[in-house]
């Protein structure tokens, strides 16, 4: 076992807070205050080949593997929690479920442009009836019509649907077939019968969008079936397997930067003459923020670690977003008691760090889910439906 990061990982991080400081705080501003998606930083990301670590150089990738984009995310995303769902529209969830699903003529056609930012990409699996139970609660069909798919339904927090021109869908193709009905589709949309709206959502800002998502007989060639029919629900799963390997080094991003400003605050801001990290309840914070950051962080090492030797890590990539999404809230929260009423100014990144932390909480594997999927693991227990788990955290070797 080696602790330690390699000389290849170390410049690469070193790389990243260098971009971090030079294209991205400069500007991030005017984005944000504008409310501007911003495409141009997202396109020099991809030139940097940011999004290609787990990609073959064939289809314009880097070859770099899963532990360096865990460190490219998680500087990305401290120095702006906005820009790390990049990660998984451009990296993961979108692209590299195509990558594990496509046939190559697929693969070719949209991977490059992904990868590289661009073509911005989705993925589009919850629906109003209940993110927590996808299957259960979808609704949007795909009935075969001649050579076409026709797809009716919508979408819910669908993140960069109004920006986005890829996506991989998921829907019915055999509604009456519970979980073994769901197909995954490549959508374009630029295609009639496809409408993005925005949700509004002020607490994380408007730079980058969530959205409600409206199919009305959107017609998409046979081609486009990502994986065969019925076999939906299981790249699902493969894809959240990934998803949480990004979901985790963006929560350890905001923690460490809540982290940071803390430290700095704490040494400059004086009260009875003395710097506040003097007094012992503000070093508790910083203490306990410590110690949980780099926990999560192994975690995510670890999960990142076993990913490169070719395995999903499932559990261990369940045990990440989980104690990352704690950690996030927990940290962010510290701040919060540290920074006292200025944490609300806009002058300092606090309360946007714990709109997100909370956001990424609740996304891919909600917490209580979570805990549910560890315990049931933990305890041996295979029957997931006996245990009223949510189908969408079953190990996707179950289909
Ligand atoms: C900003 C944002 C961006 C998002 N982006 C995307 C995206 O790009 N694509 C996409 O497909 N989805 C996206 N999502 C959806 C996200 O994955 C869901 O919000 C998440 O899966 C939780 O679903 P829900 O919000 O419907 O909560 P619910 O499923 O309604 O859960 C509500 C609460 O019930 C708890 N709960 C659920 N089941 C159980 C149980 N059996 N026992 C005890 N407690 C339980 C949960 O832990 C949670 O606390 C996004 C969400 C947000 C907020």
């Amino acid at each position: 076992m080696d602790f330690q990061l390699s000389e290849e990982n170390t410049a690469i991080q070193q790389a990243v807070r260098a971009f971090a400081k030079n294209e991205i705080q400069p500007v991030i501003k005017e984005y944000e205050l504008n409310q501007k998606f911003p495409y141009s930083i997202l396109r020099k990301m991809g030139e940097q080949g940011y999004f290609g670590t787990c990609f073959p150089e064939s289809v314009g990738g880097t070859e770099l593997g899963f532990m360096n984009l865990a460190i490219i995310c998680e500087e990305i995303s401290k120095a702006h929690p906005a820009l790390g769902y990049a990660f998984n529209m451009q990296a993961m969830t979108c692209p590299f479920t195509i990558l594990n699903w496509g046939t190559s003529e697929q693969v070719n056609r949209y991977v490059p442009d992904l990868i590289t930012a661009k073509k911005i990409g989705m993925f589009a699996l919850t629906e109003a009836g209940g993110g927590s139970d996808a299957a259960g609660a979808m609704k949007t069909t795909a009935e075969k019509v001649g050579d076409d798919y026709v797809i009716n339904g919508s979408k819910v927090f669908i993140t960069f649907a109004n920006e986005a021109d890829y996506g991989v869908l998921f829907a019915k193709t055999d509604p009456k077939a519970g979980h073994r009905g769901i197909s995954a589709f490549i959508i374009e949309t630029d295609r009639p019968g496809f409408m993005a709206q925005p949700i509004e959502m002020s607490s994380l800002g408007y730079m980058t969008r969530s959205c409600e998502v409206f199919f009305e007989d959107y017609r998409i060639p046979k081609e486009n079936l990502l994986g065969k029919e019925g076999q939906g629900f299981k790249i699902a799963m493969n894809a959240l397997d990934y998803g949480r390997l990004t979901v985790p080094a963006r929560l350890i991003g905001i923690a460490q930067g809540c982290l940071e400003e803390s430290i700095a605050y704490a040494n400059q801001r004086e009260l009875k003459g003395q710097p506040i990290g003097n007094y012992q309840m503000i070093q508790h914070l910083i203490a306990d923020m410590t110690v949980e950051i780099e926990a999560a962080r192994m975690l995510l090492y670890k999960s990142a670690y076993l990913k490169d030797k070719g395995d999903t890590a499932t559990r261990e990539s369940s045990h990440s977003k989980y104690f990352a999404s704690l950690t996030a809230t927990k940290a962010s929260r510290a701040a919060y008691e540290i920074f006292g009423g200025y944490a609300l100014t806009d002058e300092y990144p606090i309360m946007k760090y714990m709109n997100y932390a909370n956001m990424l909480h609740m996304g891919e594997g909600a917490p209580n889910v979570q805990r549910i999927l560890i315990a049931e693991d933990a305890l041996g227990i295979k029957d997931a439906n006996r245990h009223r788990i949510p189908r969408k955290f079953a190990l996707a070797s179950d289909f």
